[in-house]
């Protein structure tokens, strides 16, 4: 048993047909009946693993194996920045970023809901994950993009999976905006974070880390923030995990912004209100985003948990996105690298312990942005085709 909650007003919905937010305006989030137990948790490691505690009722998943990313022990890059940190590689996932865990959920609950098209805003990842699974769920998919500002990789993806998709002149926000009015309408169904079946899905996020762990928390789980939805789902899982009384703690829910789009940082920093930023501006496009519209689940978030927000300039997170890829071996997109460009600004700052343990999300794959993997690393050395030449060229 399920139902939709607000986190403002606790006025309670049923779920059984298509809503976004309370009527006072508040988000809503999704409530269970059942206490998860670890004894429910079968089959192999990946979302529906966790079928037990997900919203889904009497529809099958639509699923494509999504969850069951690898968890690496970062050793080089632990031992250059002085503090022992773990890497969840999102990026290997079916569309190679964590929006599909979100998907498998929030789309399963879409035919279960008899919903006949959907719809996204995306800066890439989301419309990637949205045409794949639509095509999966063979229901019609509809996607909003800011023209020019979303990486090749994922225009591809989302395309190649058969998803419509309208450039807007205009930015991401500008983007949602328009997706839930013309959703408001009828027009379609919202796959985007304000949905809160999809945040449902990217719990898991937390499960998976727990038992990759052998149930031992790591201190602190440090992750992008964009549109604020994923930081808000990570928490819930551990919540959920923590009232039923399977761990006693939760971790501090660290968040990083890319300092052109920041503003969750800045109202922290001010314990404010949250002021958008017009005109967002940051290479890492899949956090490009100015008014993340789950801002007052973040906060709660990162306020319950002892968490902090901060902010790395593009120049910190490109270098962090070599050093997971040279160091590790782990090749990710640029928003991805604002984790750990945030832990190496928080230690240098104190906030972070060189004692705690720290998980480290990276969300997207490197390959969803090959120009800004081009720009980052080096270049290629160009020869003459003979042996000499590329010898004198190695050396
Ligand atoms: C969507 C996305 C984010 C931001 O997640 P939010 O839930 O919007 O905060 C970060 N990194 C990548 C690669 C993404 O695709
Ligand atoms: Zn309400």
């Amino acid at each position: 048993m399920t139902w939709l909650q607000c986190i403002e007003c606790d006025e309670r919905y049923s779920g059984g047909e298509p809503r976004y937010t309370c009527d006072c305006g508040g988000l809503l989030e999704v409530r269970y009946e059942e206490i998860p137990s670890r004894s429910d948790f079968t089959g192999p490691l990946g979302v529906w693993r966790y079928s037990s505690i997900l919203p889904l009722e009497t529809a099958d998943s639509v699923t494509l194996h999504e969850g069951g990313t690898p968890l690496y022990d970062a050793g080089k890059l632990s031992d250059e920045l002085g503090v022992d940190i773990h890497v969840k590689h999102e990026g290997m996932n079916p569309t190679c970023s964590f929006k599909d865990r979100g998907m498998t959920v929030g789309v399963s609950k879409a035919i279960e809901l008899g919903i006949e098209r959907v719809a996204c805003a995306s800066t890439g990842n989301t419309s990637a994950a949205l045409s794949a699974y639509g095509a999966a769920a063979d229901i019609p998919a509809v996607v909003l993009l800011p023209q020019d500002k979303v990486a090749m990789g994922k225009v591809a993806q989302a395309l190649m999976h058969g998803a419509e998709l309208v450039e807007l002149d205009g930015n991401f926000d500008e983007c949602l905006r328009i997706v839930r009015d013309l959703a408001d309408e009828g027009f379609f169904y919202v796959l985007n974070s304000i949905n809160p079946y999809r945040l449902e899905g990217q719990k898991t996020i937390a499960f998976e880390l727990l038992e990759q762990l052998n149930w031992e928390l790591p201190d602190r789980v440090v992750l992008p923030i964009g549109n604020a939805g994923n930081i808000s789902a990570i928490y819930k899982g551990f919540r959920e995990f923590y009232h039923a009384g399977i761990i006693e703690e939760i971790p501090m829910m660290t968040g990083v912004q890319a300092e052109g789009a920041s503003p969750l940082v800045g109202a922290l920093q001010k314990s404010g209100p949250l002021e958008p930023f017009e005109s967002p501006e940051t290479k890492a496009t899949a956090i490009r985003i100015g008014d993340p519209v789950n801002a007052p689940k973040a906060r709660e978030a990162i306020g319950e948990t002892g968490g902090t927000a901060t902010s790395v300039t593009d120049e910190e997170l490109m270098d962090a996105q070599v050093k997971l890829a040279q160091y590790e071996g782990i090749g990710v997109e640029p928003a991805s690298a604002t984790s750990v460009a945030g832990v190496r600004k928080l230690l240098d700052e104190g906030v972070i312990d060189s004692t705690e343990t720290i998980a480290c999300v990276t969300t997207g794959h490197v390959l969803k942005d090959p120009d800004a993997a081009l720009e980052a690393s080096g270049d290629t050395v160009k020869t003459d085709a003979t042996r000499e030449a590329v010898r004198n060229a190695l050396n």
